[in-house]
């Protein structure tokens, strides 16, 4: 059997991701690897398949218990005998166990490194009289000092060589840094091994950062679009997470805390529901999230500033492992920043202290970008990315200005009139007409007072950062900064100046969140099926089958077994054992609403292929892609925006993906004539952001005529 018959038979999938295949054809001819893949990625199926594949046993060295069991659990739901050694058993299971290994009853054994080099050697002999063929390190990070989880008892791994000389090793982790890396290769005295690095992308998660204001008002706002979806949330501290909980479970939500503070038992208990669905939200400080292996959460919130990019950028990797679509929802509050410096300081250890400041100082910057995030997060893992990855809140937003002259005269005569003693938030509750006592009995009588309440506060607030930005005010260098004119300010006062300010508009949520239009009351359906089988075999529903399985039967109504083999997820074992099950639902479904299979609607399984590896080109996302093909086909960028209804810059940011590819010619969007200018202005000022180009510019430019000639000079190198 070739590995690609095994992937579809045992897993019930068509198309290898990342380099899977490669590493697997690596380890079938007997050599040693290292893989890092970013979480979510795939890496265990790179060792069970060969695991399936050789004869004899594959040992799995993995650090955690709840990992194992989890892993196991889906073996053998996809027919495949597999079992765990840990502390948890009894004799009497482990006895059973150790019968089966004698008897070749088993393709694939986990266990912890404690178990295999602890005091009690008897297990290592018992082994090696085994035919192990394969040797899997899962979370090899886990050896090196380097690694943000360091486990003493990963060191005795060393040993592994001498132990099993002829068996391959293959070591996996998703920390990318290299000196974990060396750390890794050293330290497992792996044999010439072939490392295999992954593209750490993660196309399915959005990126997004919120300023926070009422941040339990934003999260519901946020939970709302995620009413049935699984979620975890983040918080700093302890005592919040349980307030966040309690409030959310206030609010209707299945919601639970989980902190280390919390009993052994609360914990297990509350990770439990999780993984069966019956907790929705899990509330938790970091310590949660190590070994969860959920494939289906649908996004993470931080509720505060990660301490740094590498923790943010695994906490949001736990999202969105199944490969549909997911978010990553960050809210933002400057002093958030200031607040953690003091946790940053490591006592007596300078050099330390400075590296957690800078990491820390890149956590803030990345919250205050005007560029593309992913980009930013994957340059900050030395990867390098285009400018616009269609999936952040960055290139999710167009920048569109409008004419604020007169918002800026209300703002700025507010300013003279309260004699340019006060800060940004008094001037707006004046100009709001706040009633609070807090105002001054004789500023409420000024003519100036209320003009603004039309604008709700965050606008306010908006605009006053930016007439700033424009340096149409300016605030003092005080503790509590006061607004000041400047000398533009008395033109526009005068009616003399215009003033342009952007309005921010969020391009349509569905735009990159493309699901499949499936039947809801069906997958519903689905739903609770997977759940009773989950109940009766004893494991977590994703177990049984993956979120994406379920929304592709939805979709597409497969009405036969050989339809179903289709579906990703079914292989030879779950089809016979879950099938028809499964089909029940979809052709009672299908017949009461006069509904065909649509199966032929559905090209072939192949998943939509992961972001290619390091080097080749990063695929655009779908929504780009589909305003070039109609480029491509003639339309001009009007009608393109036209006929999406988008807007002509959002169309303009599109192509300008393809420019930085090299698919299309920077002069195609650009007139000769303003690309040098655009080019000298990139030059002064960077184009970190846009806004500031297009103020030097002027109205002559369009903020697509801008982004175009960025992505050209950027594919040049030159910037
Ligand atoms: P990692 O250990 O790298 O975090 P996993 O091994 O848990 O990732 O894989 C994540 C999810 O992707 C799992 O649900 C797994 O079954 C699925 N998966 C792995 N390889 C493929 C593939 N080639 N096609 C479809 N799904 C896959
Ligand atoms: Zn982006």
């Amino acid at each position: 059997m070739t590995p690609s018959q095994a992937l579809q038979k045992y897993f019930g999938y068509s198309a290898f991701r990342h380099q899977q295949e490669a590493i697997i054809n690596n380890i079938l001819d007997k050599r040693d690897v290292l893989t890092l893949m970013p979480t979510g990625g795939g890496k265990s199926l790179c060792y069970q398949l060969p695991a399936v594949l050789l004869d004899g046993l594959t040992l799995v060295i993995s650090p955690l218990i709840a990992l194992m069991k989890d892993q196991v659990d889906a073996l053998n739901v996809n027919g495949i005998p597999a079992a765990f050694l840990n502390s948890s058993q009894s004799p009497n299971e482990q006895t059973e166990i150790g019968i089966k290994l004698k008897n070749n009853h088993i393709k694939l054994l986990y266990l912890a490194p404690e178990r295999l080099f602890g005091k009690d050697a008897r297990l290592m002999d018992f082994l090696k009289k085994l035919p192990v063929s394969l040797i899997a390190i899962d979370e090899a990070h886990c050896i090196s000092h380097w690694g943000h989880d360091f486990r003493p008892e990963y060191l005795a791994l060393s040993g592994l060589k001498e132990e099993f000389p002829k068996v391959p090793v293959i070591a996996l982790t998703a920390t990318a840094d290299k000196l974990t890396k060396k750390d890794i290769l050293e330290k497992l005295n792996l044999k010439n091994p072939e490392v295999f690095v992954s593209s750490f992308n993660r196309e399915n998660i959005t990126y997004k950062v919120a300023a926070k204001r009422n941040s339990f008002n934003q999260l519901l706002a946020f939970l709302e679009g995620h009413k049935d979806d699984s979620g975890i949330v983040y918080c700093l501290s302890r005592k919040s997470t349980e307030k966040l909980a309690e409030d959310l479970k206030t609010a209707g939500y299945r919601a639970e805390a989980y902190h280390a503070g919390l009993d052994y038992t609360v914990k297990a208990r509350t990770q439990e529901a999780f993984l069966r669905d019956e907790v929705r939200i899990i509330v938790a400080t970091i310590a949660f999230g190590m070994g969860i292996n959920k494939s289906n959460v649908r996004y993470v919130v931080h509720m505060d500033l990660p301490k740094n990019i590498e923790g943010y950028y695994q906490e949001t990797g736990r999202a969105g492992r199944d490969g549909l679509p997911s978010d990553a929802l960050l809210l933002f509050a400057p002093g958030d920043g200031m607040k953690l410096k003091q946790f940053a300081m490591v006592e007596d250890n300078p050099e330390q202290s400075r590296i957690m400041l800078k990491k820390l100082d890149d956590m803030v910057k990345y919250c205050q970008l005007h560029s593309c995030r992913r980009q930013y997060l994957l340059n900050y893992f030395d990867e390098a990315f285009p400018p616009n990855c269609g999936a952040c809140d960055v290139c999710l937003t167009e920048f569109k200005t409008f004419d604020a002259t007169l918002i800026a005269q209300k703002a700025l005569s507010a300013v003279a009139r309260l004699r340019e003693r006060f800060g940004s938030a008094y001037i707006i509750d004046f100009l709001r007409g706040s009633k609070s006592e807090k105002i001054w009995q004789e500023h409420k009588q000024l003519k100036t007072y209320g003009i603004g309440n039309d604008i709700s506060k965050p606008e306010w607030q908006r605009y006053l950062s930016e007439l700033m930005r424009q340096g149409y005010l300016e605030a003092t260098n005080d503790m509590y900064p006061v607004l000041k004119l400047t000398t533009k300010s008395e033109a526009v006062l005068k009616g003399m100046q215009k003033v342009e300010l952007p309005e921010i508009e969020k391009v349509e949520e569905q735009q990159r969140h493309q699901v499949l239009p499936f039947e809801a009351p069906l997958l519903n359906d689905l739903r609770s099926l997977r759940s009773n089988i989950a109940h009766h075999e004893n494991v977590p529903p994703y177990i049984i089958l993956s979120d994406l399985g379920l929304q592709e039967m939805a979709t597409y109504l497969p009405l036969s077994l050989d339809e179903l083999r289709l579906i990703s997820g079914f292989g030879d074992v779950k089809l016979a054992r879950y099938g028809r099950e499964f089909l029940e639902p979809v052709k009672t479904y299908a017949s009461k609403n006069g509904l065909a299979s649509r199966m032929q609607q559905k090209s072939s399984k192949r998943e939509r292929k992961t972001n290619g590896e390091r080097s080749s080109v990063p695929r655009s996302s779908d929504t780009a892609r589909e305003s070039f093909t109609m480029y491509r086909s003639g339309k001009s960028v009007a009608e393109i925006a036209e006929s999406r209804g988008l807007a002509a810059a959002t169309i303009e940011g599109h192509l300008s993906f393809y420019i930085y590819k090299g698919e299309m010619e920077v002069t195609e969007l650009v007139t000769p004539d303003k690309i040098q200018p655009i080019k000298d202005a990139v030059e002064s000022y960077g184009a970190e952001k846009l806004s500031p180009l297009k103020e030097v510019l002027g109205n002559d430019f369009s903020y697509g005529e801008i982004k175009a000639v960025v992505a050209w000079v950027r594919k040049n190198g030159e910037l």
